[in-house]
């Protein structure tokens, strides 16, 4: 019958939307198995607008699958959350993020690196305790590597996560509040806990240069957060005219794919080498 087909067409979304995610699962519980790793990282420059000077690295997975080709992190992150597979995700991360900090300093390039915590890895004291081993072991500094955590893991049901914050804290990590603007926690709020920076999601950035409610956001959010004494980094800034109007306000970092999209580690120093922004440091003789 007619409704019957209609309620066919509705059960074959779901199925193939259960099937992706089945197949994501299998595949990413094989890969994380295996020693010939699909997953790999990427470096996202930020740079201070001030100083017109390269301050930090965003670092992002990426997971090219042989059997599903390239998933993208939003997609299977979260069902990772939901698999009970995350940690073993974040601890890839942390491992081979480190491996490049270090790997940096040796070629004399100093600026700190951010890594991406999900909900779940925000509870996780063990992972956390982890991390800070891992840092100590490769001779790197809490400083030396930013935690960037979403608003909703400081919000909802949060007293593990706020605690954990607390400790990583006064150990001398420093967190970012990523995607800022797209939950449900004020600015008010985030002065109270020990959050440095804020990102304002790229939805109200991607279209600054023409979308005059963006541009009366984004200039709103500024001046608070620098009332609450926290830093502003925009994420998602495509054109050169958006990257100038943040300066003109006082936003202190932009990010986004005008100055670089997110690269292999090697692609990335090769870029350091010929920005027009500055970068600290030199390598020693050569
Ligand atoms: P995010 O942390 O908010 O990262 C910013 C995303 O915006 C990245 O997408 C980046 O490639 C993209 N982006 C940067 N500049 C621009 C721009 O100018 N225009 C546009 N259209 N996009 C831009 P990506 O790499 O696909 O990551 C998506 C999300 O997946 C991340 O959002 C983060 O929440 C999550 N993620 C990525 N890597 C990791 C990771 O290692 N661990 C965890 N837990 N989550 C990760
Ligand atoms: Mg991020
Ligand atoms: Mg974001
Ligand atoms: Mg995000």
């Amino acid at each position: 019958t007619q409704s019957g087909h209609w309620l066919m067409r509705y059960d074959q979304e779901l199925e193939n939307r259960y099937l992706r995610r089945l197949s994501i699962i299998t595949e990413l519980k094989h890969c994380l198995q295996s020693e010939q790793s699909e997953l790999s990282m990427v470096y996202q420059p930020k740079v201070a607008l001030r100083e017109r000077q390269v301050c930090s690295m965003e670092a992002l997975i990426r997971w090219n699958s042989k059997v599903l080709g390239f998933v993208p992190p939003d997609e299977f992150i979260g069902i990772a959350e939901q698999a009970g597979l995350v940690e073993q995700v974040t601890s890839w991360v942390m491992n081979q993020t480190i491996r490049d900090i270090v790997s940096f300093r040796a070629q004399g390039y100093d600026f700190t690196v951010a890594m991406n915590l999900s909900t779940q890895d925000i509870q996780n004291a063990e992972l956390l305790n982890r991390m800070h081993e891992l840092l100590n072991v490769a001779g790197l500094q809490p400083g030396d590597l930013e935690l960037e955590i979403t608003e909703s893991d400081l919000v909802s049901d949060a007293s593990v996560a706020i605690e954990n914050i607390r400790q990583l804290n006064s150990a001398g990590f420093r967190f970012a509040i990523d995607d800022f603007g797209t939950g449900y926690s004020s600015l008010a709020y985030l002065k109270d806990l020990p959050v440095h920076t804020i990102k304002i999601d790229k939805s109200f950035v991607l279209k600054l240069a023409t979308d005059k409610n963006d541009q009366q956001i984004v200039k709103t959010v500024l001046s608070l957060a620098h009332i609450f004494g926290l830093s502003v980094v925009a994420e998602g800034v495509e054109d050169d005219t958006t990257l100038a109007l943040l300066a003109d306000w006082g936003c202190d970092i932009a990010q986004g794919y005008y100055i670089s999209k997110p690269v292999a580690a090697p692609v990335l120093l090769e870029w350091l080498d010929s920005t027009p922004y500055n970068t600290q440091p030199q390598q020693g003789t050569s």
